[in-house]
């Protein structure tokens, strides 16, 4: 079998660099950018989900897409479709204070394009491109003229839109834009609405909220069938982050260590941001030994596998509270579910699914980065990218234009090869030694029966 997949390889190369020249027709590829806010990678496996599981029969999925840190909805959005760390893009939370231009920022305070301009999300460089035109129904940053530029056709953010109005939007966008929408991106809230509600662990309605999903992306994918768009579409099913369970016997109260005059708070659980009005040492001492289950981190020992430091918007001390802890000021808890923990932790990651003419059919990959959504994404659609954190390369083994090699088959190869060469050598030895052999041997070794094996 390691030679039939030699074999199978070597044919498939072949097939593979016969095609390339094809991708270039009439109309340049298009591409659906969709999330689903908390979409922890482990729902899917723990969780029935036939759509879903349908759409990644015919197409690819990453099982683990490791996030950025603060795991939190506008900095790994922002991360996806600019393929940066927060530091670099500049949405650092869903809270955030400029103290240069005194200017705040939150998930409903979101439109002055100040906060985003530090970096080009992947709808404003499409734009740029000669006769295309993006779309969004929803998503952090798509209602806000970021380098003065809004995608041609958006939504203002609402949660009251349902999905069928969200995606008749799309479609219709997708079908009859002149100049074409070739990328197009489409929110929604959940599960990430009630993972934070009733918490991930919960049974008696995460069922029902995770079959909710799947019937969308059941909709989704008849919608786009029936407006002709399946074929010709390529389309990204992926999250933000994931969920924890938070508990009321976890919580960490700043009032008991720290005198709330003593500092600004900017954010605040899972990571608080603080802003100290006195000296910030003084501050630091009072908190790094608050909690055993809370790291306190002075900004420039903040670690570098965050890549959360070189930014102006993250504040002299960080606190990171532990998986499932919450950090509080004197209250009780308000949600049983949350997330922006460290982006280490598994509980922490979404999935990413792909379908369509640019992604392979029927492969799994175990883990990819956020980042490295942007450099693909710019990559099926002939774009080229900013400068960014991402490696196409992470996600080469999910294109079909791309030459990649996996390990096991890669090994696979060489065993196969060895065994082919050793196998044709000691042909040659035996063919050899018979020829050269004195008649006498070789006539008696023809009539012996053992011999046989040699013969075939
Ligand atoms: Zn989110």
């Amino acid at each position: 079998t390691l030679t039939m997949t030699f074999l199978a390889l070597l044919m498939f190369s072949g097939f593979v660099t016969g095609c390339t020249g094809n991708s270039s027709d009439s109309l340049p590829p298009r591409l659906l950018l969709v999330s689903f806010d908390g979409f922890r990678a482990d729902y899917l496996q723990n969780y029935e989900f036939p759509h879903l599981q349908n759409f990644i029969k015919e197409g690819v999925l990453v099982e683990h897409v490791k996030n950025v840190f603060i795991t939190k909805t506008f900095p790994n959005h922002y991360s996806i479709v600019t393929g940066l760390y927060e530091e670099s893009h500049g949405i650092v939370a869903n809270s955030m204070y400029d103290s240069v231009t005194k200017k705040y920022f939150s998930d409903s305070n979101d439109k002055d394009p100040f906060w985003w301009n530090e970096a080009v999300p992947i709808w404003v460089t499409n734009q740029l491109q000669e006769n295309r035109s993006s779309a969004a129904a929803m998503w952090p940053g798509t209602d806000v003229r970021i380098h003065n530029t809004t995608p041609s056709y958006f939504m203002n953010y609402s949660p009251s839109v349902t999905f069928k109005e969200r995606l008749n939007n799309i479609t219709a966008w997708l079908s009859t834009s002149n100049p074409p929408v070739t990328f197009a991106t489409l929110y929604w809230e959940e599960p990430d609405a009630s993972g934070h509600k009733y918490g991930p662990d919960d049974k008696e309605n995460m069922p029902r909220v995770l079959k909710e999903v799947d019937d969308h992306i059941g909709v989704l994918v008849q919608k786009l069938k029936m407006s002709g768009l399946w074929e010709s579409l390529n389309v990204i099913i992926t999250s933000d982050h994931g969920m924890s369970q938070c508990s009321e016997s976890r919580l960490i109260n700043l009032d008991l260590c720290i005198d709330r005059s003593d500092y600004s708070l900017i954010d605040l659980t899972p990571v608080a941001a603080i802003l100290p009005k006195i000296n910030i040492t003084e501050v630091y001492d009072k908190l790094k030994n608050c909690s055993p289950h809370m790291n306190v981190y002075l900004k420039e020992d903040i670690p570098n596998r965050f890549n959360y430091q070189h930014n102006d918007r993250i504040q002299p001390i960080v606190l990171v509270a532990d998986e499932g802890w919450t950090i509080v000021r004197n209250k009780s808890l308000s949600k049983l579910g949350d997330h922006g923990y460290d982006n280490s932790l598994p509980a922490m990651h979404p999935f990413l699914a792909a379908h369509g003419p640019a992604f392979h059919r029927g492969y799994k990959q175990s883990t990819m980065d956020i980042v490295d959504i942007y450099p693909m994404m710019c990559h099926i659609l002939g774009l080229k990218p900013q400068p960014n954190n991402g490696t196409l390369g992470h996600t080469k083994c999910l294109l079909v234009d791309q030459w990649c090699i996996h390990l096991p088959e890669a090994i696979g190869i060489v065993i196969g090869a060895l065994l082919v060469l050793t196998t044709l050598t000691c042909l040659v030895i035996l063919m050899q030694n018979r020829l050269s052999a004195p008649r006498p041997f070789s006539r008696l070794q023809l009539q012996d029966d053992d011999d046989d094996p040699l013969i075939e």
